[in-house]
This record gives C-alpha cells, structure tokens and sequence, in this order.
C-alpha cells in the first residue's frame, strides 16, 4: 500500500500517520528524516544535500528526489510505505510518478486530512505554558483549572509568539497555497481521498482504515 498523507499544520497529521504505520507495518518517510537518513549513511546524495543545508541553501529538487528514489527503492517499502512531507510541488509529483513507474509501483492514495481554517486557527492558536515551570496547557483540550494561571506551581501562563493568530494564520495560508496544487494533482489522477479532520482522533482513523480496506481489495 503505497500512501501521502496530506494536511494543514495542525490537522492531526503525525498522530494519524502514526497510527497508519502500526496498523498496515509500512515506513513511515518523512522528508526530514530521509535526508538525516542519507547524511547520516553518508550517501553520495546525503553529502549534496548536506552540501546545500550547510550554506543554509535549498536542496535542489534533483538531489531531493534522488534521495526520495534511494529511500523508495530499500527493500522495507516492498509492501508500501507512508510518504509525509514529500511531495511538496507539482514537480516533484511528476519525479515521484517516474520513479514509482521505474520500481514497477504506483500511489494507491493520497490521504487528505481536511479540517476548516477556522478549526485549525483554534487548535494552533490556543496553547499556553507556564512561564515558571513550562508547563503547557490549550484552551479548549487541556485548560488550567483557572484562567491564566497554571495549575501544577501557580505560575502565569503566555502564548508563545508562533502561536498568535496573525503568524498562524500566515503559515496556514502559505501552507493551503502550497498543497492545493497537489490535492488537485491526485484528485485528477482519481488517487485523493479526503478524511474530515475536525472529528476525534479515532473517528478519523476509523475513516481512514475504510478508504484503505477499499484499496486493499
Ligand atoms: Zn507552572
């Protein structure tokens, strides 16, 4: 089951991929850890993008997907793998499809996590810690029993400056800029199943789990 997931900062994203690694025993691959991977085993790749990171440079595209082809090519996505992160931009959608045609394989599904601007505004914007003891707490999932305050040491409680609603909201907007292109890419290749986010975590799973029975058939 070769697999994308996609979806907006703070639509759940890691917790369901997490939970699709378990159940289907398929590699999670996220970009970041791919390149570590690379750098790490020192592969001619690995040391280019190093090279760029290094300069605080872009990683070409080329070099990217050369290091996407390795990672696909390892015998532990035999039976799929999980793709998160990756691709970000129509292009490199297009060198994805080239590679997975020369390993003789396809996407099954992208996984769009979809959940409303406005929810995800609250989710992203709602954190507090504590400025004593840095513990963290979210207005609405996990609120301190009285407001501003924390609970465990008495301290005052702060919103980090990531967190405030213009930063957030920028970021999401940079974000759903960047992946429409892709959701529309897969929709046309009749690839995209869209999950609703905004339900709990488990109710999202479930939905996920039906779409990828329907593959497995
Ligand atoms: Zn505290």
């Amino acid at each position: 089951m070769n697999l994308i997931l996609m979806g907006l900062p703070g639509a759940g994203k890691g917790t369901q991929a997490e939970k699709i690694v378990e159940m289907y025993h398929i590699p999670h691959i996220s970009t970041g850890d791919m390149f570590r991977q690379a750098i790490q085993e020192k592969t001619e790749l690995g040391l280019k993008a190093k090279s760029y990171m290094d300069k605080g440079e872009l990683v070409p595209d080329e070099v990217t997907v050369g290091i996407v082809r390795e990672r696909l090519s390892k015998d532990d996505c035999k039976n799929g793998f999980l793709l998160d992160g990756f691709p970000r931009t129509i292009p490199q959608a297009e060198a994805l499809e080239q590679i997975l045609t020369d390993l003789n394989k396809q996407i099954d599904s992208c996984i769009h996590i979809d959940v409303d601007q406005e929810v995800l505004m609250e989710r992203l914007t709602g954190r507090r810690i504590c400025k004593s003891c840095g513990a963290t707490y979210h207005l609405v999932f996990n609120p301190p029993k009285q407001s501003g305050v924390c609970d465990k040491c008495g301290g005052e409680l702060y919103q980090r400056a990531d967190d405030n609603a213009e930063t957030v909201q920028n970021r999401l907007e940079v974000n759903r800029k960047q992946i429409q292109p892709l959701l529309d890419f897969y929709a046309q290749k009749g690839r995209l199943q869209t999950v609703n986010g905004k339900q709990d975590i488990d109710q999202v799973f479930s939905d996920i789990e039906k779409i990828l029975s329907n593959i497995q058939k």
